[in-house]
């Protein structure tokens, strides 16, 4: 950014404040019409049983591929959608998406393979997220237990009681609800806690530090938390080796990461299911 400013040589906030500006409007102009004109497209990042070193599933992640601006991260095109409410509409077409993905999987004899599909508080909020969740599963003649849920924590401090009752809705016909991005917000044991959880996703933060420091029992003790809570712990963000061999020495359940696979397009699953199975 600093070279953009070109003669200036400095950078102010307001110069930051305004490019972000710009650019969330520009996201802001061309995302609502994107999902009729087709420029969304889902991308499956595999997760890995630990011991076995084979597929356990799938998360899905979205992707814009945008003729006017270009590849957009999702972090970004996410939060301008959470602001507009159109993560609504599409986060419904992510959920059908995968669940249509999942179905062809299982189609090709992988019967056991599940799918993780992110999902923002806000969908929760919207009242009949638990009946879009089970036409989905109806429509794609898939059961319950092999969808699972990505929530973060960033926004779930309002309406508390009522998204715990959601997702207890949800737990109560078998889907599962992992906690996204553990440890990186503020009060995650808390939310572990009072939450129906069912699998505790390891944030990247602390899969780096391994790298760093592989004698600190640090994310040991995460993983230990989460074990002992019952939940299936998964590790995010695995890229090298060593990461590896810590968190199977520490009991971590499974791993998803560039050390195995990025996230890529259904083609290429299904290519990389027949070497891997
Ligand atoms: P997330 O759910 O925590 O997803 C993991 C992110 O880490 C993905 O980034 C993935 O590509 C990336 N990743 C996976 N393995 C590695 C690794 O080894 N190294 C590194 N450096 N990165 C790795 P991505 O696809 O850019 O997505 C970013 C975030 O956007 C997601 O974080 C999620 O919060 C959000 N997102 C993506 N798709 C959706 C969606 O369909 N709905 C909602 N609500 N949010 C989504
Ligand atoms: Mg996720
Ligand atoms: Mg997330
Ligand atoms: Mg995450």
């Amino acid at each position: 950014q600093a070279k953009k400013a070109g003669k200036k040589n400095y950078v102010t906030f307001n110069d930051i404040m305004h490019e972000d500006l710009v650019e969330r409007i520009s996201i802001e102009k061309y995302l609502e019409k994107a999902l009729e004109h087709n420029e969304f497209e889902l991308h499956y990042q595999p997760q890995l049983d630990i011991r076995t070193e084979t597929i356990t599933g799938f998360e899905a992640l979205l992707r814009w591929n945008s003729p006017d601006l270009g590849a957009v991260s999702p972090i970004k095109f996410i939060k301008v959608a959470e602001e507009t409410h159109f993560i609504n509409q599409l986060g419904e077409w992510v959920l059908n998406k995968a669940c249509g993905f999942l179905k062809r999987v299982r189609e090709k004899g992988y019967s056991n393979l599940t799918v993780s599909v992110n999902i923002s508080i806000l969908q929760l909020l919207n009242t009949n997220f638990q009946d879009i969740v089970k036409e989905s599963l109806q429509s794609h003649q898939l059961e319950p237990k092999c969808l699972e849920l990505e929530i973060t924590e960033s926004i779930l401090m309002e309406s508390f009681d009522f998204i715990a009752s959601r997702l207890q809705e949800l737990r109560d016909i078998n889907v599962g609800i992992a906690l996204d991005d553990f440890g990186k917000g503020y009060s995650s044991l808390n939310y572990l806690k009072q939450l129906p959880i069912t699998t505790m996703k390891i944030d990247k933060i602390f899969i780096d530090h391994i790298a760093e420091d592989s004698e600190d029992d640090f994310v040991g003790h995460i993983i230990s938390i989460g074990k002992n809570m019952g939940m299936n712990v998964i590790a995010e963000g695995v890229e090298v080796q060593n990461q590896f061999n810590y968190l199977k020495k520490h009991n971590c359940d499974k791993i998803q990461g560039f050390l195995f696979c990025h996230p890529i397009p259904e083609a290429d699953i299904f290519r990389l299911l027949e070497e891997n199975q």
